[in-house]
């Protein structure tokens, strides 16, 4: 009952009073194998709704295909789709029980006999544990109970691809976290083509088989999350993907393996000076969880401003020159605020960009690509203990895309 979904030039303008047209989504092609869960990820504005509703025929493109199996299904409308949407705000009819709900759809798109619509919707009911609420209203039941509900709403209609757009934004962080969990568990049984937005770094991490990361109506990457954390195409999917995000610093090439920003020298190792393309100027990238203290032998001193205890890990804010950084540290590690600590960059956790595009330079490689990146093989244990890390940083669910500082 599965599909595959390609989204093709997908363009997208809406006028505008004040600004002419506002281009919504530019130029999209997704390719999204049959059974593949993908995220939908972004700022808010970026374009992710108006593609999903592209996709569900709930907005006309303004140029663009949408395929399903091959099939141009771009002029159908929404209702000849063999698509199911799930939304944030659940949208159960509130005068029918869970059952009804359920079967609506059902009973107004096709010419199933009662008796079988009634028995899909007990064995969904049965399989996502929700058969108690099938006789319930919704004024009956909370926010998670609805949510469900409305899942299983779309699950019942067997669809080729679901559309879920934000659906667990209206639930609680707990809740969020075990729908989190039930909906990849659905999704790998039922083996469905799915498409899930969000705005959320947290299920961008751990729900799709890839990301898609959106800003501007653009298309930044399209990848695994592994392969978005670890080589992000530029400095935007570096700073959205991974929380904190990354460090950004401007630096300027030394010319004898160095680069030089206003507070400190980085020493680039042999194995690193070869992978340094020529050019005067950089932007140099490392993330908040993989710097180590060191007061012996450290690349630059941060001046601490603020430090966040979380319990499992210490968030540090600080200044290192006229530029602000952050620093993931175990939570057993204890620092005052105001004092100044050496720090260091391993060369396997260096980020080089384009100091005008953005673009990446230099990374080192996602741990699973089997190849160890600039550092060798002794890197391989160190970076993935890093992905271990930030996993179990992410499942204590943060707040979405918050860093310490914000940024
Ligand atoms: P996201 O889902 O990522 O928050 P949207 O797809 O909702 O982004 O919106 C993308 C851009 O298109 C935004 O600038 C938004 O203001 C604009 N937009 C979305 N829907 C409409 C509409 N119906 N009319 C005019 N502009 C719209």
């Amino acid at each position: 009952m599965s599909g595959r979904l390609t989204v093709r030039n997908l363009y997208k303008e809406y006028a505008d009073p004040d600004e002419g047209t506002i281009v919504a989504v530019d130029d999209l092609s997704l390719d999204i194998d049959d059974g593949e869960m993908i995220i939908v990820v972004g700022p808010s504005g970026c374009g992710k709704s108006t593609t999903l509703r592209c996709i569900a025929g709930l907005t006309d493109p303004t140029s663009g295909e949408i395929l399903i199996d091959g099939a141009d299904v771009t002029d159908l409308p929404a209702r000849k789709r063999d698509v199911a949407m799930v939304f944030q705000d659940y949208a159960l009819y509130p005068h029918m029980t869970a059952r009804e709900n359920m079967g609506f759809g059902l009973k107004m798109r096709t010419d199933l006999p009662k008796a079988e619509i009634r028995e899909r919707v007990d064995r969904v009911a049965e399989t996502m544990g929700i058969g108690d609420l099938l006789e319930k209203r919704p004024d009956e039941m909370s926010g998670g109970q609805q949510q469900r509900v409305a899942l299983g709403r779309a699950i019942v209609r067997e669809p080729a691809v679901f559309l879920m757009d934000e659906p667990l934004s209206n639930l609680d962080a707990k809740l969020r976290t075990k729908m989190r969990t039930e909906i990849q568990e659905l999704q790998n049984e039922l083996d469905v083509t799915t498409v899930y937005v969000t705005h959320n770094q947290t299920e961008a991490m751990t729900m799709g088989d890839r990301i898609a990361v959106m800003n501007h109506g653009n298309l930044q990457q399209f990848g695994t999350p592994l392969e978005c954390y670890h080589t992000p195409n530029n400095t935007f999917v570096a700073t959205f993907i991974g929380s904190p995000s990354m460090n950004l610093i401007d630096v300027a090439s030394g010319g004898t393996g160095t680069l030089d920003a206003d507070a400190f020298t980085y020493h680039l190792t042999d194995a690193l000076r070869e992978e340094v393309p020529d050019g005067d100027r950089f932007t140099f990238g490392f993330r908040p969880e993989d710097v180590e203290l060191s007061e012996t032998d450290p690349d630059f001193e941060v001046d601490v401003t603020v430090v966040e205890p979380r319990g499992d890990l210490t968030y540090v804010s600080g200044d290192l020159g006229s530029q602000s950084v952050t620093l993931t540290l175990p939570g057993t590690e204890w620092i005052e605020e105001g004092r100044t600590v050496g720090v260091r960059v391993p060369a396997d956790a260096v980020y080089l960009f384009d100091d005008e595009t953005g673009e990446l330079l230099f990374t080192r490689k996602s741990p699973t690509d089997g190849n160890t990146g600039a550092g060798g093989s002794a890197d391989a244990t160190e970076n993935a203990d890093t992905t271990e890390n930030t996993a179990s940083a992410e499942n204590a669910d943060r707040a979405e895309n918050a860093g310490p500082t914000g940024k």
